[in-house]
C-alpha cells in the first residue's frame, strides 16, 4: 500500500481519493488540497502537478482566497474604524480642553475643576489623562489653592517625570505657601 507524501499515512487504493504528481507520488486528495494553497508542485520533486490535477482543485483554491481576502478586507475596515476613533476621540478631547480653558480664562475656577474631575480617571495614564491632571493642578493654583494643586502636579510628575509645566506650577504652588527649598527642587526639574 502506497503511503502519501505529505501526512505519511497509507493510501488505500480502493477507497481513498488520491492524486500523483508526473513522478507518481502518492497524496490524499484533502492533503494535496491543503499544500496546492502554498504551491502547485509536489512538495517531495517540486515538479509541477499536470493541469488536470490542478483543475480538480480549482473551486476549492478559489473559496479559500477568496476567505482569505474577505478576512483581510474585514481586518482593514477594522483598522480604518479603529483610526476613525482615534480621530474623533482626540477631537472631542481637544474640544473639552478649550471649552476648560475659556472658563479658565473667564476665572471661572469652579466649572473648570468639576468638568476636569469628572473626565479624570484614575486609572489611566495616557497623555490626554495627564493633561487633564494637569489642568486640574493649574487651575487650582490659580484659584489659590496650592494644597490641592501640589497634590495633582505631584501625582502628574510621578507619572511622567519629563513634564516641565507641571514642575514649573509645582514649584509656583510651593513657592506661594512659603516652601522655598521645594519650589527650588521642583524649578531645578524644569529642562
Ligand atoms: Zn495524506
Ligand atoms: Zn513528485
Amino acid at each position: 500500500m502506497p503511503s502519501c507524501i505529505i501526512c505519511h499515512l497509507q493510501i488505500d487504493e480502493s477507497k481513498d481519493s488520491f492524486y500523483e504528481c508526473e513522478n507518481e507520488h502518492p497524496v490524499h486528495d484533502k492533503c494535496l488540497a491543503d499544500w496546492l494553497l502554498h504551491s502547485q508542485n509536489c512538495p517531495l520533486c517540486s515538479d509541477p502537478y499536470s493541469p488536470s490535477v490542478l483543475s480538480k482543485f480549482k473551486g476549492f483554491i478559489e473559496e479559500k482566497e477568496k476567505e482569505k481576502q474577505e478576512a483581510l478586507e474585514e481586518e482593514l475596515r477594522k483598522e480604518a474604524m479603529k483610526k476613525m476613533e482615534k480621530v474623533t476621540n482626540n477631537i472631542i478631547f481637544l474640544k473639552f480642553i478649550e471649552t476648560i480653558e475659556s472658563l479658565i480664562e473667564d476665572k471661572n475656577y469652579a466649572d473648570a475643576i468639576d468638568l476636569l474631575i469628572e473626565s479624570y480617571n484614575e486609572t489611566s495614564f495616557d497623555d490626554q489623562n495627564l493633561r487633564v491632571l494637569f489642568i486640574l493642578g493649574k487651575a487650582n493654583y490659580l484659584r489659590g489653592r496650592y494644597d490641592l494643586a501640589i497634590n495633582f502636579l505631584f501625582k502628574l510628575v510621578k507619572l511622567k517625570f519629563d513634564y516641565p509645566d507641571g514642575f514649573l506650577f509645582l514649584g509656583k504652588s510651593y513657592e506661594a505657601l512659603g516652601m522655598k527649598d521645594k519650589a527650588e527642587w521642583a524649578y531645578q526639574r524644569i529642562k
